[in-house]
């Protein structure tokens, strides 16, 4: 088999990763199971996101408790930073979340002292990893 990358799991990491990378690429995926089994397709409650540059610092300071302080904290600032960027691009792969009238409705949740979260009924991971599945399906082979 000869392919340019291979990316082992299928989860939201992987599939993510897939979409993400240069279209000329040929990338060939492998899992140890069904596509749809994963803990990415269990996750229940929700994905944080940066509501607004208020809260930037308590979303820092949230997740850095969470790690114990043994964070990476410029990855955790990365995560942060392009947490509304990915929810748009989530939104564009087709993932519904949540809304009060045309706004998100944000919910608070695990380490988060603030609603920040965002949510699918209580199967936000089936909601993302479904539709990020559909569309690695659709790439050209
Ligand atoms: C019940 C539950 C609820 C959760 N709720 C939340 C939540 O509300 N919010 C949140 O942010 N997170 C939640 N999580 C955590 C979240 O699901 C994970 O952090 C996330 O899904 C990890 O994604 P991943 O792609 O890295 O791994 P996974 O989704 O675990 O995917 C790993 C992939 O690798 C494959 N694989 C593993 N080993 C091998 C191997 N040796 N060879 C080939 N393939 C292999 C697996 O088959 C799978 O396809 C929850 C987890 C669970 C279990």
């Amino acid at each position: 088999m000869k392919t340019d990358i291979v990316i082992v799991g299928c989860g939201v990491a992987g599939l993510y990763c897939a979409l993400n990378l240069p279209r000329d690429k040929h990338i060939i995926i492998v899992t140890k199971d069904t596509a749809q089994n994963s803990d990415s397709f269990l996750a229940q409650g929700g994905i944080c996101v940066l509501k607004d540059e208020e809260d930037y610092d308590s979303f820092f300071e949230d997740t850095m408790r969470a790690g114990h302080y043994e964070n990476n904290a410029q990855s955790v600032d990365i995560m942060i930073r392009s947490s509304r960027a990915v929810i748009d691009d989530l939104v564009g792969y087709g993932v519904r979340f949540e809304k009060e009238g045309e706004e998100f409705a944000y919910t608070k949740e695990g380490a988060h002292s603030k609603p920040r979260i965002l949510f699918h009924q209580d199967e936000t991971g089936k909601e993302i990893t479904s539709h990020l599945l559909e569309a690695v399906q659709k790439l050209p082979t």
